[in-house]
């Protein structure tokens, strides 16, 4: 298939709608669709995120993992139905949500490659593993719920079937005793990974949707993998604000477009397989919108910042505390330190990120969300008590919380 009609927009449907087939007699029926960018190159999307299986003459490379096992067992038979081949050699994560992680252990032998601080982040995971699990218990209770009253032979009724056989075959991972895995090869910066034919150069671009996204480029593809940095040519998959670095993200990105040997295709963690000049719209909305974020009066940043400095007592020693409901000239966004809680927990530094949160919530004690993160961070300090009061002052805040409410049913033991 020709690379130049994968790249004209709108015939990206060159995507195969396959429904499962037939020689996966243990696996029930999962909608996945299959773009072939070239040869070489495929793209699976399956439950709304992207696997890219890429076929050097040295084997099978494999870009992110989906959801889950179960689902990455069915996807992995498919990408060796493409190439005709089963020699797997690596597998890269572009980050370490468990959207583009869960399926690792399908790949048990294989070395996996991720930047250096991802084990961290899939470490110290205990309050997002918990909301995992009640959120994919809801979604098949609310799915189930839904079937109860449609007309089982409509079509509605029908895709609702599939989408309760993917999320029954989902549940089944969390007791299967697989765990996730820590990676092989990790690099700060960047890695060149020569495979002969093929090079995949993989970059960090600086801390947004998490603290260690990496892109993949494969120059002899015009190939850029973008994992969840890009939803959209109009909008990344973060919040724009003062504690994402959209200075180094747009930079990285511009450097690659000007490689020489050009980059024609861009495929994001989610959603439809993007062009150069998606890439190049992005890069400037993006440097637009960061243009109106206001860095300087970032509390959460001058606090992240001292912390990276001079340590925690300096950051609590020096910030401004401010009085109880008053904020000074700064601001104290509360999802600004909601992200700098969540990246400290994810890096192991909990009892920093208790102590940003419990700064954060002196000046915003009204927000639900914060003590929704303070009970997370509580909770990944195992210390289930202090959790549990965070959670239910955030249920006070807002008492139909869905996040507050089902983490103090997990830790009450009624679910
Ligand atoms: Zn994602």
């Amino acid at each position: 298939m020709k690379r130049s009609l994968a790249l004209v927009p709108g015939l990206l449907v060159l995507a195969l709608a396959a429904f499962g087939r037939p020689d996966a007699p243990d696996v029930p029926d999962i909608p996945y669709t299959v773009t072939r960018l070239s040869k070489r190159v495929v793209v699976l999307d399956c439950q709304d995120v992207n696997v890219t299986a890429i076929a050097a003459k040295s084997g099978l490379i494999v870009i992110d993992t989906n959801r889950s096992p179960a689902v990455m067992q069915r996807l992995r038979r498919v990408i060796e139905e493409e190439f005709g081949r089963k020699d797997f050699i690596y597998l890269v994560n572009t980050h370490g949500d468990p959207d583009h992680s869960s399926g690792n252990p399908v790949f048990p032998s294989v070395p996996l490659i991720a930047h250096r601080d991802y084990a961290a982040f899939i470490t110290h995971g205990k309050a997002l593993a918990l909301r995992n699990r009640w959120s994919r218990r809801s979604r098949l209770e609310d799915a189930q719920a839904k079937l109860t009253g449609m007309n089982p032979q409509s079509p509605k009724a029908e895709s609702l079937r599939v989408r309760i056989a993917t999320l029954e075959l989902m549940s089944a991972d969390l007791h299967d005793g697989r765990s996730a895995r820590v990676p092989t090869v990790t690099f700060k910066d960047s890695l060149h990974l020569d495979l002969g034919d093929l090079t995949l150069e993989l970059r960090f671009c600086g801390e947004a949707h998490t603290n260690h996204d990496l892109v993949v480029y494969v120059p002899e593809e015009k190939l850029l993998l973008a994992g969840d940095l890009i939803c959209s040519p109009w909008s990344p998959c973060f919040s724009i604000n003062a504690m994402a670095d959209v200075p180094r993200l747009v930079r990285e990105l511009e450097r690659l477009l000007q490689q020489e040997a050009g980059i024609e295709t861009v495929v994001p963690g989610h959603g439809k397989v993007l062009t150069r000049a998606d890439l190049s719209t992005f890069c400037r909305t993006l440097a637009e919108r960061y243009g109106e974020v206001r860095i300087e009066s970032s509390a959460a940043r001058i606090v992240s910042q001292t912390i990276e400095s001079e340590g925690m007592q300096a950051a609590l020693q020096r910030c401004p505390w401010p009085a109880r409901g008053g904020q000074g000239t700064l601001d104290w966004s509360v999802w600004e330190f909601g992200t700098l809680g969540v990246r400290l927990m994810r890096r192991g530094k909990v009892d920093e990120a208790i102590g940003v949160l419990q700064l954060a919530i002196r000046a915003q004690p009204q927000s639900a969300y914060l003590y929704d993160c303070l009970g997370d961070a509580c909770l990944e300090n195992d210390d289930r008590a202090a959790a549990a009061v965070a959670y239910e002052r955030s249920l006070v805040l807002m008492p139909d919380g869905r996040h507050a409410e089902e983490m103090l049913k997990t830790l009450r033991g009624e679910k």
